[in-house]
């Protein structure tokens, strides 16, 4: 009889299985397919200076528009792209596109204005990484201290010297570098001291509830209170109402990103933004 089940069960997941494999398959074929066709495309989302409420910087989020599929959100192709390693092409194209926003938006002076890139740690650790960020920033002309890339947490904790290493090339160039979703990770307090970063991104989980929750209150602000001590910029991701915005810059949080501001948007749509905000 378990005999049997076991079979059952077997014969019961198989084909789900298989369906599962072969829906991944088709989809790497039409990620890469995406990407040869320009399917990809960058919505900006802009960052702001909570006391004075001017945007200080824009992060370029990829969206995939599937020709059946529509607006495909990055949730759903950043692993599958990091898996099979397309994200090392994508992360450029990601790149090079963010860097030539950046530089059109400054020579229609739109100055003052961070371009803020999403690095996957595949991404990260690839070889010829740095090769890359360089020969784009070259190509697009955009200074260096306007690039600021964003690593999780996550990627950051995995190989702490090789992280080191490359993040201090990085840093030596110009580039700021900010951790991102932080909190959600296990960062090493006293590695983190030995990273050459600028910012510290609180992430969205602990912001949803931080004006009923006085547990997820303390760890933003104790999370403020570490940035403050290693003199790095602090940034609440997901602000969605104007009580948390309040609060976050009661307790000295510098910097808010959130639906509140803004969603991210395709580039044209977010100009006017940019300009209402004073800029
Ligand atoms: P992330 O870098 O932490 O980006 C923040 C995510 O929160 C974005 O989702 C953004 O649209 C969303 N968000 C912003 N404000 C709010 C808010 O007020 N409320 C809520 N509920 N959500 C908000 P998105 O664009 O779907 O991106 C998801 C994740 O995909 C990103 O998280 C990032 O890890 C990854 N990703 C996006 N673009 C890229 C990319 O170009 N390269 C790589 N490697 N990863 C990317
Ligand atoms: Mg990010
Ligand atoms: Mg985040
Ligand atoms: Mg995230």
């Amino acid at each position: 009889r378990a005999k049997e089940q076991g079979r059952n069960s077997y014969q019961f997941y198989t084909p789900d299985m298989n369906a599962h494999s072969h829906e991944r398959l088709l989809l790497e074929a039409d990620l890469r397919k995406a990407l040869e066709q320009n399917q990809l495309v960058l919505h900006y989302q802009p960052q702001y200076e909570l006391a004075s409420g001017r945007v200080v910087g824009v992060e370029a989020l990829v969206r995939w528009q599937h020709p059946e599929k529509g607006l495909i959100s990055p949730n759903d192709f950043i692993p599958l792209a990091e898996e099979t390693g397309l994200i090392v092409p994508l992360g450029e194209w990601v790149l090079k596109t963010a860097c030539q926003q950046a530089v059109s938006w400054q020579s229609g002076g739109l100055i003052d204005l961070k371009i803020a890139v999403n690095v996957s740690a595949r991404q990260f650790r690839q070889s010829g990484f740095l090769d890359s960020v360089n020969r784009i920033l070259n190509e697009t002309g955009l200074p260096p201290r306007w690039l600021e890339l964003e690593i999780t947490e996550s990627t950051v904790m995995k190989n702490v010297s090789g992280t080191i290493k490359i993040m201090n090339q990085l840093h030596r160039q110009g580039i700021s570098l900010a951790i991102d979703d932080f909190g959600t990770g296990y960062s090493s307090l006293s590695y983190l001291k030995r990273f050459p970063l600028s910012k510290l991104k609180i992430d969205s989980s602990f912001i949803a509830d931080i004006t009923h929750s006085a547990n997820d209150l303390s760890i933003a602000k104790s999370i403020v209170a570490l940035a403050e001590t290693m003199q790095m910029d602090v940034l609440a991701e997901g602000v969605e109402r104007q009580e948390q915005q309040e609060l976050l810059q009661k307790m000295g949080c510098g910097y808010g990103q959130g639906f509140l501001f803004s969603r991210p948007l395709p580039a044209t749509e977010l100009e006017p933004f940019l300009c209402k905000a004073g800029k």
